[in-house]
Protein backbone atom coordinates (compact mmCIF):
# COMPACT_ATOMS: atom_id res chain seq x y z
CA UNK A 1 0.00 0.00 0.00
CA UNK A 2 1.81 3.76 -0.89
CA UNK A 3 1.95 6.06 1.69
CA UNK A 4 1.14 9.64 0.98
CA UNK A 5 2.82 12.46 1.25
CA UNK A 6 -0.58 14.59 2.12
CA UNK A 7 -2.04 14.92 5.39
CA UNK A 8 -5.57 13.87 5.64
CA UNK A 9 -7.37 16.81 5.75
CA UNK A 10 -5.82 18.07 2.44
CA UNK A 11 -6.98 14.84 1.12
CA UNK A 12 -10.09 15.08 2.26
CA UNK A 13 -10.40 18.18 0.71
CA UNK A 14 -9.13 17.43 -2.18
CA UNK A 15 -11.15 17.64 -5.41
CA UNK A 16 -13.99 19.07 -4.05
CA UNK A 17 -15.88 22.33 -4.55
CA UNK A 18 -17.85 24.10 -1.92
CA UNK A 19 -20.94 24.17 -4.02
CA UNK A 20 -20.32 20.19 -4.55
CA UNK A 21 -19.78 19.87 -0.49
CA UNK A 22 -23.02 21.87 0.28
CA UNK A 23 -25.65 20.27 2.81
CA UNK A 24 -23.12 18.13 4.03
CA UNK A 25 -20.98 18.37 6.89
CA UNK A 26 -17.15 18.26 7.06
CA UNK A 27 -17.28 15.20 9.63
CA UNK A 28 -19.75 13.19 6.52
CA UNK A 29 -16.77 14.07 4.07
CA UNK A 30 -14.88 11.06 3.28
CA UNK A 31 -11.98 10.07 0.46
CA UNK A 32 -13.53 6.43 0.66
CA UNK A 33 -17.13 4.76 2.14
CA UNK A 34 -16.17 0.81 2.83
CA UNK A 35 -19.62 -0.75 2.80
CA UNK A 36 -19.64 -3.90 4.99
CA UNK A 37 -17.61 -4.81 7.99
CA UNK A 38 -16.90 -8.16 6.81
CA UNK A 39 -13.56 -9.75 6.42
CA UNK A 40 -13.30 -7.64 2.60
CA UNK A 41 -14.77 -4.51 3.97
CA UNK A 42 -12.64 -4.38 7.44
CA UNK A 43 -9.80 -5.15 5.26
CA UNK A 44 -9.75 -2.62 2.67
CA UNK A 45 -11.04 -0.19 5.33
CA UNK A 46 -7.75 -0.76 7.55
CA UNK A 47 -5.72 -0.48 4.42
CA UNK A 48 -7.18 2.87 3.28
CA UNK A 49 -7.28 4.10 6.17
CA UNK A 50 -3.06 3.24 6.71
CA UNK A 51 -2.49 4.91 3.62
CA UNK A 52 -3.29 8.09 4.79
CA UNK A 53 -7.10 8.00 3.54
CA UNK A 54 -9.95 9.65 5.56
CA UNK A 55 -12.47 6.40 5.69
CA UNK A 56 -15.99 5.29 6.63
CA UNK A 57 -16.42 2.00 7.10
CA UNK A 58 -20.11 1.49 7.35
CA UNK A 59 -21.31 -2.26 8.43
CA UNK A 60 -24.99 -3.39 9.30
CA UNK A 61 -24.12 -5.18 12.25
CA UNK A 62 -26.23 -7.53 14.43
CA UNK A 63 -26.04 -10.88 12.89
CA UNK A 64 -22.99 -13.17 12.58
CA UNK A 65 -21.99 -14.48 9.66
CA UNK A 66 -22.75 -17.98 8.74
CA UNK A 67 -19.34 -19.30 7.90
CA UNK A 68 -17.26 -22.50 8.91
CA UNK A 69 -14.70 -20.61 9.83
CA UNK A 70 -11.86 -22.07 7.98
CA UNK A 71 -9.13 -20.75 6.73
CA UNK A 72 -5.26 -21.73 5.70
CA UNK A 73 -1.82 -20.43 7.48
CA UNK A 74 -1.43 -18.05 4.70
CA UNK A 75 -4.47 -15.81 5.48
CA UNK A 76 -2.93 -16.18 9.30
CA UNK A 77 0.80 -14.96 7.97
CA UNK A 78 -0.65 -11.81 5.74
CA UNK A 79 -2.96 -10.97 7.66
CA UNK A 80 -1.12 -10.82 11.04
CA UNK A 81 -4.08 -12.79 12.51
CA UNK A 82 -3.24 -13.62 16.47
CA UNK A 83 -2.97 -17.00 17.67
CA UNK A 84 -5.75 -16.07 20.18
CA UNK A 85 -8.37 -16.03 17.36
CA UNK A 86 -7.74 -19.26 16.03
CA UNK A 87 -10.29 -21.73 17.82
CA UNK A 88 -8.56 -25.06 16.71
CA UNK A 89 -5.79 -25.81 14.27
CA UNK A 90 -7.17 -28.95 12.07
CA UNK A 91 -4.39 -31.18 11.17
CA UNK A 92 -6.41 -33.65 9.02
CA UNK A 93 -9.19 -34.31 6.92
CA UNK A 94 -11.43 -37.62 6.15
CA UNK A 95 -13.64 -37.23 2.72
CA UNK A 96 -16.62 -39.92 2.72
CA UNK A 97 -17.72 -40.65 -0.11
CA UNK A 98 -21.04 -41.28 -1.42
CA UNK A 99 -20.86 -44.99 -0.74
CA UNK A 100 -19.34 -44.48 2.94
CA UNK A 101 -16.17 -45.06 1.64
CA UNK A 102 -13.37 -42.69 4.14
CA UNK A 103 -10.00 -41.30 2.80
CA UNK A 104 -8.18 -40.03 5.74
CA UNK A 105 -5.55 -37.13 4.16
CA UNK A 106 -3.45 -36.18 7.23
CA UNK A 107 -1.61 -33.04 6.70
CA UNK A 108 2.08 -33.99 7.09
CA UNK A 109 5.00 -31.72 8.61
CA UNK A 110 3.68 -28.30 10.52
CA UNK A 111 0.42 -27.89 8.58
CA UNK A 112 -3.05 -26.86 9.50
CA UNK A 113 -6.47 -25.79 8.72
CA UNK A 114 -7.04 -23.16 11.12
CA UNK A 115 -10.50 -22.45 12.72
CA UNK A 116 -11.90 -19.07 13.51
CA UNK A 117 -15.42 -17.93 15.24
CA UNK A 118 -16.88 -15.28 12.69
CA UNK A 119 -18.25 -13.74 15.85
CA UNK A 120 -14.61 -12.82 17.39
CA UNK A 121 -12.68 -12.63 14.19
CA UNK A 122 -14.90 -9.75 12.14
CA UNK A 123 -14.63 -7.73 15.74
CA UNK A 124 -11.27 -7.89 15.97
CA UNK A 125 -10.75 -7.22 12.25
CA UNK A 126 -12.93 -3.84 12.48
CA UNK A 127 -11.66 -2.95 15.60
CA UNK A 128 -8.16 -3.26 13.92
CA UNK A 129 -9.21 -0.92 11.02
CA UNK A 130 -10.69 1.78 13.43
CA UNK A 131 -6.94 1.77 15.38
CA UNK A 132 -5.76 2.48 12.18
CA UNK A 133 -7.68 5.64 11.82
CA UNK A 134 -11.21 4.47 9.81
CA UNK A 135 -14.59 5.36 11.35
CA UNK A 136 -16.73 2.97 12.17
CA UNK A 137 -20.56 3.77 12.24
CA UNK A 138 -23.11 1.25 12.58
CA UNK A 139 -25.94 1.78 9.30
CA UNK A 140 -27.60 -0.04 6.24
CA UNK A 141 -26.45 1.31 3.16
CA UNK A 142 -29.83 2.44 0.64
CA UNK A 143 -28.03 4.09 -1.91
CA UNK A 144 -25.47 6.06 -4.12
CA UNK A 145 -26.67 9.61 -5.24
CA UNK A 146 -24.78 12.37 -7.10
CA UNK A 147 -23.80 16.06 -5.87
CA UNK A 148 -23.81 18.45 -8.04
CA UNK A 149 -20.39 17.84 -9.25
CA UNK A 150 -20.83 14.24 -9.87
CA UNK A 151 -19.43 12.61 -6.66
CA UNK A 152 -20.59 10.19 -5.07
CA UNK A 153 -23.37 10.38 -1.80
CA UNK A 154 -23.71 7.36 0.26
CA UNK A 155 -27.43 7.16 1.82
CA UNK A 156 -27.53 5.37 4.68
CA UNK A 157 -30.11 4.24 7.24
CA UNK A 158 -28.50 4.74 10.92
CA UNK A 159 -29.09 0.86 13.22
CA UNK A 160 -31.70 0.21 10.08
CA UNK A 161 -33.83 2.59 11.06
CA UNK A 162 -34.46 6.26 11.35
CA UNK A 163 -33.36 9.12 8.86
CA UNK A 164 -31.71 8.62 6.05
CA UNK A 165 -27.94 10.12 6.73
CA UNK A 166 -26.12 11.50 3.61
CA UNK A 167 -22.19 10.97 3.46
CA UNK A 168 -20.03 12.69 0.22
CA UNK A 169 -17.27 9.50 -0.94
CA UNK A 170 -14.84 10.03 -3.65
CA UNK A 171 -14.65 6.53 -3.82
CA UNK A 172 -16.97 3.78 -2.52
CA UNK A 173 -15.89 0.22 -1.76
CA UNK A 174 -18.56 -2.42 -1.91
CA UNK A 175 -17.65 -5.22 0.82
CA UNK A 176 -21.54 -6.02 1.20
CA UNK A 177 -21.24 -9.50 1.18
CA UNK A 178 -23.31 -11.96 -1.08
CA UNK A 179 -26.39 -10.43 -3.39
CA UNK A 180 -24.29 -7.07 -2.25
CA UNK A 181 -26.83 -3.53 -2.55
CA UNK A 182 -23.93 -1.59 -3.99
CA UNK A 183 -23.07 -4.27 -6.82
CA UNK A 184 -26.40 -4.63 -7.87
CA UNK A 185 -27.02 -1.30 -7.72
CA UNK A 186 -24.08 0.07 -9.54
CA UNK A 187 -22.17 -3.21 -11.46
CA UNK A 188 -23.41 -4.36 -14.49
CA UNK A 189 -23.95 -8.78 -14.18
CA UNK A 190 -24.12 -8.29 -10.61
CA UNK A 191 -27.86 -9.60 -10.55
CA UNK A 192 -26.94 -12.76 -12.45
CA UNK A 193 -23.84 -14.27 -10.19
CA UNK A 194 -25.32 -17.60 -9.93
CA UNK A 195 -25.22 -19.58 -5.84
CA UNK A 196 -24.95 -22.40 -3.37
CA UNK A 197 -27.27 -22.14 -0.65
CA UNK A 198 -25.38 -23.16 2.66
CA UNK A 199 -26.73 -23.80 6.03
CA UNK A 200 -24.94 -25.17 8.91
CA UNK A 201 -25.97 -25.47 12.56
CA UNK A 202 -23.35 -24.59 15.29
CA UNK A 203 -23.69 -27.65 18.11
CA UNK A 204 -21.58 -28.06 21.16
CA UNK A 205 -18.50 -30.33 20.43
CA UNK A 206 -18.53 -33.82 21.88
CA UNK A 207 -16.83 -33.30 25.63
CA UNK A 208 -15.42 -37.10 24.97
CA UNK A 209 -13.81 -38.63 21.78
CA UNK A 210 -16.32 -40.74 19.30
CA UNK A 211 -16.33 -42.57 16.65
CA UNK A 212 -16.97 -40.46 14.35
CA UNK A 213 -15.81 -36.94 15.18
CA UNK A 214 -12.40 -36.03 16.30
CA UNK A 215 -11.87 -32.63 17.23
CA UNK A 216 -8.68 -32.30 14.88
CA UNK A 217 -10.28 -33.33 11.96
CA UNK A 218 -12.66 -31.83 9.00
CA UNK A 219 -14.80 -34.30 7.77
CA UNK A 220 -16.13 -33.67 4.11
CA UNK A 221 -19.47 -35.77 3.40
CA UNK A 222 -20.05 -36.18 -0.42
CA UNK A 223 -22.55 -37.80 -1.72
CA UNK A 224 -26.39 -36.71 -3.47
CA UNK A 225 -27.96 -37.38 0.20
CA UNK A 226 -25.82 -34.39 1.74
CA UNK A 227 -26.13 -32.67 -1.61
CA UNK A 228 -26.56 -32.72 -5.07
CA UNK A 229 -23.96 -30.54 -6.43
CA UNK A 230 -22.23 -28.98 -3.15
CA UNK A 231 -20.94 -31.20 -0.09
CA UNK A 232 -21.95 -31.49 3.75
CA UNK A 233 -18.94 -30.66 6.37
CA UNK A 234 -18.29 -31.04 9.88
CA UNK A 235 -15.67 -28.41 10.90
CA UNK A 236 -14.55 -28.84 14.70
CA UNK A 237 -14.39 -25.63 16.50
CA UNK A 238 -13.12 -26.54 19.55
CA UNK A 239 -15.90 -26.03 22.11
CA UNK A 240 -18.65 -26.09 19.34
CA UNK A 241 -18.87 -27.52 15.90
CA UNK A 242 -20.00 -26.03 12.59
CA UNK A 243 -22.26 -29.00 10.56
CA UNK A 244 -23.37 -27.91 7.90
CA UNK A 245 -24.17 -28.33 3.76
CA UNK A 246 -24.76 -26.39 0.56
CA UNK A 247 -26.95 -26.82 -2.67
CA UNK A 248 -27.75 -24.61 -5.59
CA UNK A 249 -30.73 -26.71 -6.32
CA UNK A 250 -33.68 -25.03 -4.77
CA UNK A 251 -36.15 -27.85 -4.73
CA UNK A 252 -33.52 -30.24 -2.20
CA UNK A 253 -34.27 -30.07 1.51
CA UNK A 254 -31.96 -28.56 3.18
CA UNK A 255 -32.92 -28.89 6.70
CA UNK A 256 -34.05 -32.85 6.98
CA UNK A 257 -30.19 -33.24 4.93
CA UNK A 258 -28.85 -32.00 7.42
CA UNK A 259 -30.54 -33.84 10.65
CA UNK A 260 -29.56 -37.09 8.35
CA UNK A 261 -25.90 -35.57 8.19
CA UNK A 262 -25.73 -35.09 12.08
CA UNK A 263 -27.29 -38.60 12.49
CA UNK A 264 -24.23 -39.63 10.32
CA UNK A 265 -21.29 -37.96 11.84
CA UNK A 266 -22.44 -38.75 15.36
CA UNK A 267 -23.63 -35.28 16.42
CA UNK A 268 -27.37 -36.11 16.49
CA UNK A 269 -27.79 -35.56 20.08
CA UNK A 270 -25.26 -32.42 20.33
CA UNK A 271 -27.20 -29.49 22.36
CA UNK A 272 -27.63 -26.73 19.46
CA UNK A 273 -26.22 -23.61 19.64
CA UNK A 274 -27.49 -21.47 16.50
CA UNK A 275 -28.70 -22.30 13.07
CA UNK A 276 -28.25 -20.38 9.89
CA UNK A 277 -28.04 -20.26 6.28
CA UNK A 278 -26.52 -17.64 3.56
CA UNK A 279 -25.59 -17.68 -0.41
CA UNK A 280 -22.67 -18.61 -1.04
CA UNK A 281 -21.65 -16.68 -4.89
CA UNK A 282 -19.90 -19.33 -7.33
CA UNK A 283 -18.34 -17.33 -10.14
CA UNK A 284 -16.53 -13.67 -10.00
CA UNK A 285 -18.17 -10.90 -11.62
CA UNK A 286 -16.48 -9.61 -15.01
CA UNK A 287 -16.54 -6.29 -13.62
CA UNK A 288 -15.74 -5.33 -10.11
CA UNK A 289 -15.89 -1.43 -10.41
CA UNK A 290 -18.48 1.09 -12.09
CA UNK A 291 -16.17 2.56 -14.47
CA UNK A 292 -16.48 5.77 -12.27
CA UNK A 293 -16.40 5.32 -8.33
CA UNK A 294 -17.29 2.30 -7.19
CA UNK A 295 -15.26 -1.10 -7.01
CA UNK A 296 -16.58 -4.07 -5.09
CA UNK A 297 -14.52 -6.61 -2.71
CA UNK A 298 -15.18 -10.15 -1.58
CA UNK A 299 -18.68 -11.77 -1.95
CA UNK A 300 -19.73 -8.85 -3.17
CA UNK A 301 -18.02 -9.31 -6.25
CA UNK A 302 -18.75 -13.19 -6.25
CA UNK A 303 -15.20 -13.69 -5.08
CA UNK A 304 -15.64 -17.68 -3.42
CA UNK A 305 -13.24 -20.32 -4.78
CA UNK A 306 -15.34 -23.09 -6.31
CA UNK A 307 -15.73 -26.78 -5.46
CA UNK A 308 -14.24 -25.92 -1.49
CA UNK A 309 -16.90 -22.72 -1.42
CA UNK A 310 -13.62 -21.01 0.69
CA UNK A 311 -13.81 -17.18 0.82
CA UNK A 312 -12.18 -16.03 3.66
CA UNK A 313 -8.94 -15.62 2.14
CA UNK A 314 -10.12 -14.24 -1.24
CA UNK A 315 -12.27 -11.96 0.56
CA UNK A 316 -9.21 -10.46 2.47
CA UNK A 317 -7.10 -10.44 -0.77
CA UNK A 318 -9.88 -8.63 -2.56
CA UNK A 319 -10.44 -5.95 -0.03
CA UNK A 320 -6.54 -5.48 0.07
CA UNK A 321 -6.50 -5.21 -3.89
CA UNK A 322 -9.85 -3.17 -3.55
CA UNK A 323 -8.25 -0.69 -1.37
CA UNK A 324 -4.80 0.10 -3.03
CA UNK A 325 -6.85 0.34 -6.70
CA UNK A 326 -8.90 3.26 -4.45
CA UNK A 327 -6.05 4.69 -3.22
CA UNK A 328 -5.00 4.84 -6.48
CA UNK A 329 -8.07 6.64 -7.94
CA UNK A 330 -8.06 8.76 -4.95
CA UNK A 331 -4.34 10.14 -6.14
CA UNK A 332 -4.76 10.26 -9.97
CA UNK A 333 -8.51 10.60 -10.53
CA UNK A 334 -8.48 8.03 -13.31
CA UNK A 335 -11.51 5.53 -12.91
CA UNK A 336 -9.44 2.98 -14.96
CA UNK A 337 -7.25 2.70 -12.02
CA UNK A 338 -10.08 1.25 -10.28
CA UNK A 339 -9.96 -2.02 -13.08
CA UNK A 340 -6.49 -3.24 -11.04
CA UNK A 341 -8.38 -4.93 -8.40
CA UNK A 342 -9.96 -7.73 -10.28
CA UNK A 343 -7.03 -7.54 -13.08
CA UNK A 344 -4.47 -8.23 -9.84
CA UNK A 345 -6.82 -10.96 -8.37
CA UNK A 346 -7.13 -12.99 -11.25
CA UNK A 347 -3.35 -12.79 -12.40
CA UNK A 348 -2.56 -14.33 -8.96
CA UNK A 349 -5.61 -16.20 -8.44
CA UNK A 350 -7.57 -16.89 -11.77
CA UNK A 351 -6.34 -20.32 -12.60
CA UNK A 352 -7.23 -22.17 -9.22
CA UNK A 353 -10.10 -20.76 -9.71
CA UNK A 354 -10.97 -21.97 -12.96
CA UNK A 355 -9.46 -25.28 -12.20
CA UNK A 356 -11.60 -25.61 -9.10
CA UNK A 357 -14.85 -24.48 -11.00
CA UNK A 358 -14.10 -27.57 -14.15
CA UNK A 359 -13.56 -30.15 -10.96
CA UNK A 360 -16.94 -28.85 -9.35
CA UNK A 361 -18.43 -29.21 -12.80
CA UNK A 362 -17.36 -32.35 -13.25
CA UNK A 363 -16.60 -34.24 -10.11
CA UNK A 364 -19.78 -33.25 -8.36
CA UNK A 365 -22.32 -33.82 -11.34
CA UNK A 366 -23.42 -37.50 -10.26
CA UNK A 367 -22.57 -40.43 -7.33
CA UNK A 368 -20.69 -41.91 -9.32
CA UNK A 369 -18.64 -39.33 -10.22
CA UNK A 370 -17.58 -38.08 -6.79
CA UNK A 371 -17.58 -42.29 -5.74
CA UNK A 372 -14.34 -41.50 -8.06
CA UNK A 373 -13.45 -37.80 -7.24
CA UNK A 374 -13.15 -39.73 -3.27
CA UNK A 375 -11.16 -43.00 -4.75
CA UNK A 376 -8.59 -40.55 -6.61
CA UNK A 377 -8.34 -38.65 -3.35
CA UNK A 378 -6.24 -41.52 -1.87
CA UNK A 379 -3.58 -40.75 -3.72
CA UNK A 380 -0.46 -39.81 -1.28
CA UNK A 381 0.62 -37.25 -4.13
CA UNK A 382 -2.95 -36.03 -4.77
CA UNK A 383 -3.19 -35.55 -0.97
CA UNK A 384 0.07 -33.27 -0.86
CA UNK A 385 -0.39 -31.30 -3.87
CA UNK A 386 -4.13 -30.47 -2.04
CA UNK A 387 -2.99 -29.53 1.03
CA UNK A 388 -0.08 -27.38 -0.06
CA UNK A 389 -2.23 -25.71 -2.64
CA UNK A 390 -4.87 -25.24 -0.22
CA UNK A 391 -2.08 -23.83 2.63
CA UNK A 392 -0.13 -21.88 0.35
CA UNK A 393 -2.73 -20.55 -2.45
CA UNK A 394 -0.22 -21.94 -5.28
CA UNK A 395 -1.06 -23.87 -7.62
CA UNK A 396 1.55 -26.46 -6.98
CA UNK A 397 4.34 -27.15 -10.17
CA UNK A 398 6.75 -28.92 -8.33
CA UNK A 399 6.77 -33.18 -9.02
CA UNK A 400 6.26 -33.47 -12.88
CA UNK A 401 6.67 -37.21 -12.05
CA UNK A 402 3.31 -36.44 -9.58
CA UNK A 403 1.05 -34.49 -11.74
CA UNK A 404 1.79 -36.90 -14.81
CA UNK A 405 0.48 -39.60 -12.84
CA UNK A 406 -2.74 -37.84 -11.40
CA UNK A 407 -3.31 -36.67 -14.67
CA UNK A 408 -2.78 -40.66 -15.78
CA UNK A 409 -5.45 -41.42 -13.11
CA UNK A 410 -7.77 -39.50 -13.84
CA UNK A 411 -8.30 -39.67 -17.64
CA UNK A 412 -8.33 -43.34 -16.86
CA UNK A 413 -11.42 -42.35 -13.74
CA UNK A 414 -12.96 -40.71 -16.58
CA UNK A 415 -12.75 -43.24 -19.01
CA UNK A 416 -14.43 -46.09 -16.56
CA UNK A 417 -11.31 -48.08 -17.39
CA UNK A 418 -10.52 -48.32 -13.44
CA UNK A 419 -13.33 -48.83 -10.83
CA UNK A 420 -14.03 -46.86 -7.61
C1 LIG B 1 -22.50 -21.56 5.64
C2 LIG B 1 -21.23 -21.00 5.08
C3 LIG B 1 -20.02 -21.61 5.42
C4 LIG B 1 -18.80 -21.06 4.93
N1 LIG B 1 -17.61 -21.63 5.33
C5 LIG B 1 -16.44 -21.09 4.94
C6 LIG B 1 -15.20 -21.59 5.42
O1 LIG B 1 -15.15 -22.52 6.23
N2 LIG B 1 -14.05 -21.00 5.00
C7 LIG B 1 -14.05 -19.94 4.12
O2 LIG B 1 -12.98 -19.45 3.75
N3 LIG B 1 -15.23 -19.43 3.66
C8 LIG B 1 -16.40 -19.96 4.07
N4 LIG B 1 -17.59 -19.41 3.64
C9 LIG B 1 -17.55 -18.21 2.76
C10 LIG B 1 -17.22 -16.96 3.59
O3 LIG B 1 -18.06 -16.90 4.72
C11 LIG B 1 -17.42 -15.68 2.74
O4 LIG B 1 -16.77 -15.85 1.50
C12 LIG B 1 -16.84 -14.45 3.46
O5 LIG B 1 -17.56 -14.18 4.63
C13 LIG B 1 -16.89 -13.23 2.54
O6 LIG B 1 -16.48 -12.09 3.24
P1 LIG B 1 -17.04 -10.64 2.83
O7 LIG B 1 -16.39 -9.67 3.73
O8 LIG B 1 -16.92 -10.47 1.37
O9 LIG B 1 -18.60 -10.71 3.11
P2 LIG B 1 -19.37 -10.98 4.49
O10 LIG B 1 -18.55 -11.76 5.42
O11 LIG B 1 -20.71 -11.49 4.12
O12 LIG B 1 -19.51 -9.52 5.12
C14 LIG B 1 -20.41 -8.57 4.57
C15 LIG B 1 -20.64 -7.49 5.60
O13 LIG B 1 -21.46 -6.51 4.99
C16 LIG B 1 -22.48 -6.11 5.90
N5 LIG B 1 -23.61 -5.68 5.09
C17 LIG B 1 -24.39 -6.42 4.26
N6 LIG B 1 -25.33 -5.64 3.68
C18 LIG B 1 -25.12 -4.38 4.15
C19 LIG B 1 -25.75 -3.13 3.93
N7 LIG B 1 -26.80 -3.00 3.07
N8 LIG B 1 -25.30 -2.04 4.60
C20 LIG B 1 -24.24 -2.14 5.46
N9 LIG B 1 -23.60 -3.30 5.69
C21 LIG B 1 -24.03 -4.40 5.05
C22 LIG B 1 -22.76 -7.34 6.75
O14 LIG B 1 -23.26 -6.96 8.02
C23 LIG B 1 -21.37 -7.98 6.85
O15 LIG B 1 -20.67 -7.53 7.99
C24 LIG B 1 -18.81 -19.93 4.08
C25 LIG B 1 -20.04 -19.34 3.74
C26 LIG B 1 -21.22 -19.87 4.25
C27 LIG B 1 -22.52 -19.18 3.88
Amino acid sequence: MTQLGMTRPAMTQAGMTGAACAGIAPRDRFDAVVVGGGPAGATAARDLAQAGRSVLLLDRAGRIKPCGGAVPPRLIEEFDIPDSLIVARITAARVISPSSRQVQMPIHGDGFVGMVDRETFDEWLRARAEAAGAERRRGTFERIERDADGTAVVLYRPGGAGDLVRVRARVVVGADGARSAVALQCVKGAARIPYVFAFHEIVRSPDRPQQDFDGTRCDVYYGSAHSPDFYGWVFPHGPTTSIGLGSAHKGFGQRAALTALRRTAGLADAPTIRREGAPIPLRPLRRWDNGRDVVLAGDAAGVVAPASGEGLYYAMIGGRLAAGAADAFCRTGDARTLRRARRGFMREHGQVFRVLGLMQRFWYATDARRERFCSICRDPDVQSLTWTAYMTKRLVRARPSAHLRIFCKNIAHLAGVVSA
